[in-house]
């Protein structure tokens, strides 16, 4: 007996429907994309209900023939791909013509659209009932297309029915939204809900530079989220060439043969790039989810764990423990280097060279960080000495330290008084360092930092010069800038500190000072612990821990550095493990056991009570400043927190 019958195309389109169509947000994604893909400068989405009731989405992008609009209703009717080499290397958001048929099926809907080239003021109307189409007629439209999907899953209540509240549904649109409008800064966004405007978003101008791409995108950020302290990525760097572009060998052959050998050239020397730009938090800043993560290819939005470890790999350091970077990241690579057929709703992406991508992303994103802090000074310590006159003039009102001043400063500086990094040049010393004891690390004059942006928060706050005011809690150092009060946690600065001379010591190979214990201590682990300490043990000797095997899972402990002040060094020890333990299951970094292991030393080197003297303190902020990464502790805790004037006066009410 024959069982097997052909489904009719309405119940094969409501099954693509099952995949693509998830929630009402599904569909404003695939309209919008169509929109993008049309070239679409303006893009209006309306949505009622959550997007239950309505959802439409009108752009000015270059619309459609009468046939076109006919034919796109059709399952696998695209004008984007042609053959399934096409499917290799896609350039458009949508490929699979699954769409519109789709949403078409589970909808009331229609769909108008003229042409943008064409001179006919007419456009055309298709109106389709649960897939059927009901009539096609002329209409009346702007140039472009508008699709309506109203009551979605009317015809298929079991779908409607895990709908969830209007909130939630309209949240999930307008979490796409905010996506795309971050991928396309240059595309004018309307979002209308409930007959009320959320957004009215302008199109932002943007030249094909690097530089203008991230102003564009800090633009578009900033209407969508508000002012963070973002820093901007610019890298760029060779991707090894993947397996399906043609081996090297052969494209030697391929150019020497052919006459337009530089031509070949360049399009090999293309296919092996890869572009990581766009904006990421400051060091310190942070969230509790992954909220504020957007990463996209080739102006996809995506979800690729890969990159997410990248992400983390990268901040490392200025990342506390379970916080998440918050980013706006752009890859872009050769489309033929990455797979994104792999999700029915083109959510993941696939790169061929997955690890190396995860590699260049979290190089990306240290190499940002760290030119954030250490441009100015290297090119301070170009400078063999400041012109005199720029010499910073310690203030008579410096205090006589640990006292507070007499006097603060009366009042805050307008903004004309506050020195701009555009027309002064940054002061680099410690005011009362400059005062007592010149240092030859302290410096006058930041040639780099001029060139900065003059906005305050873009220049760092090391920087700028401070001036000490006092300790409070025997903790936190008071500290005054131009801009307003600036406190120094001790306890973290050094931590900061003491890491990065150990990972130098590590690097150069250089023995730490090391103290041998009175009372040497036996310490016995159970085996999966034995083998985490065993295979740190080189790297513990050189920072000035004398750990060695005992016994198959026994160690002695014999020595110590000596600023490590422990009073129970088998604490320290199962602290070492604790943390060995943690960091093996999370990224897998080649240097991360040494990371971790001058982390915990770090950890127990300072007790937050020790009082500091002002020389001590102006040592400090001096060792702080040369620090490469001086912004977190070694755990991501900040060092410093800035109140400027403008919030200051915010919270004693002189301001709104
Ligand atoms: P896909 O985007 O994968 O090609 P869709 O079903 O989403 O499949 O759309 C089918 C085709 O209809 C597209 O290839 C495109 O040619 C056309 N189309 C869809 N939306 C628009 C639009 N907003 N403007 C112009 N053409 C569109
Ligand atoms: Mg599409």
């Amino acid at each position: 007996m024959n069982r097997i019958k052909l489904l009719s195309e309405q119940v094969a389109n409501q099954i693509a429907a099952g995949e693509v169509v998830e929630r009402p947000a599904s569909v404003v994604k695939e309209l919008v994309e169509n929109s993008l893909d049309a070239d679409a400068r303006k893009i209006t989405v309306e949505i009622g209900a959550g997007g239950r009731s309505l959802i439409r989405v009108t752009d000015d992008g270059f619309g459609m023939s009468r046939d076109d609009a006919l034919l796109c209703l059709e399952r696998h009717a695209t004008s984007k791909i042609q053959r399934a080499e096409d499917l290799a290397s896609i350039a458009t958001l949508g490929f699979r013509g699954e769409a519109l048929p789709s949403i078409a099926s589970v909808s009331r809907f229609t769909l108008t659209t003229r042409e943008r080239e064409s001179g006919s003021p007419e456009g055309t109307q298709i109106i389709v009932a649960g897939g059927t189409i009901a009539e096609v007629k002329a209409a009346g439209c702007a140039p472009g297309t508008s699709v309506e999907a109203r009551q979605l899953f009317f015809n298929l209540p079991a779908r409607r029915k895990f709908l969830r509240t209007e909130e939630t549904e309209a949240a999930h649109i307008q979490h796409y939204l905010t996506l795309a409008a971050l991928a396309f800064p240059e595309v004018a966004f309307t979002f209308v809900k409930d007959g009320r405007s959320v957004w009215q978003l302008p199109a932002v101008k943007s030249g094909a530079a690097a530089s203008s791409r991230i102003e564009a995108l800090r633009e578009r950020f900033r209407a969508l989220l508000g002012d963070e302290k973002l820093l901007s990525a610019n890298f760029t760097a060779a991707l090894a060439d993947d397996g399906n572009s043609p081996a090297p060998e052969e494209t030697d052959i391929f150019e020497t043969a052919s006459p337009e050998k530089s031509a070949a050239s360049e399009i090999s020397n293309l296919k092996s790039q890869i572009r990581i730009w766009g904006l990421i938090g400051s060091p310190g800043v942070s969230r509790a989810t992954r909220d504020g993560q957007f990463v996209f290819v080739n102006r996809r939005p995506v979800e690729n764990r890969g990159i997410n470890y990248a992400l983390i790999e990268g901040y490392h350091t200025s990342l506390m423990k379970g916080r998440y970077p918050v980013c706006c990241l752009f890859l872009e690579i050769d489309p033929a280097a990455v797979d994104v057929n792999i999700h029915p709703a083109k959510r993941e992406v696939k790169f061929h060279r997955e690890f190396e991508v995860r590699k260049l992303a979290a190089q990306a994103i240290k190499e940002t960080l760290l030119a954030f802090h250490s441009e100015p000074v290297k090119s301070t310590a170009e400078m063999p000495s400041a012109p005199s006159e720029l010499k910073f003039v310690p203030e008579a009102s410096a205090p006589a330290l640990p006292n507070f001043p007499e006097k603060l400063k009366p009042s805050p500086p307008t903004p004309a008084q506050i020195p701009s990094a555009a027309q002064t040049p940054l002061k680099m010393g410690f005011s009362s360092a400059v005062q007592s004891a010149p240092s030859s690390k302290s410096v006058d004059v930041s040639p780099t930092a001029i060139s900065q942006p003059p906005s305050s928060s873009a220049t760092p706050l090391l920087n700028v010069p401070l001036r000490l005011v006092g300790v409070i809690g025997k903790l936190y150092v008071l500290l005054e800038s131009d801009r307003g009060l600036v406190l120094l946690d001790q306890h973290a600065a050094h931590e900061r500190i003491l890491f990065e001379q150990m990972m130098n010591r590590i690097e150069s190979n250089t023995a730490a000072p090391s103290q041998k214990l009175l009372l040497p201590e036996t310490i016995e682990l159970p085996p999966r612990d034995a083998q985490f300490l065993r295979e740190q043990l080189v790297v513990l000797t050189k920072l000035g821990v004398g750990l060695s095997e005992f016994g198959e899972r026994t160690f002695l402990l014999d020595a110590l550095p000596p600023f490590v002040k422990v009073p129970d060094t088998r604490r320290f020890v199962f602290d070492l493990v604790d943390e060995l333990r943690a960091a093996g299951r999370e990224v897998n970094l080649a240097r991360l056991g040494e990371h971790t292991v001058a982390k915990t030393v770090c950890r127990h080197a300072v007790k937050a009570n020790d009082p500091l003297g002002g020389a001590e303190l102006e040592n400090l902020v001096e060792d702080l400043r040369h620090c490469a990464m001086p912004y977190t502790c070694p755990h991501g805790r900040p060092t410093l927190i800035e109140m400027n004037y403008r919030e200051l006066e915010k919270k004693f009410g002189r301001t709104q």
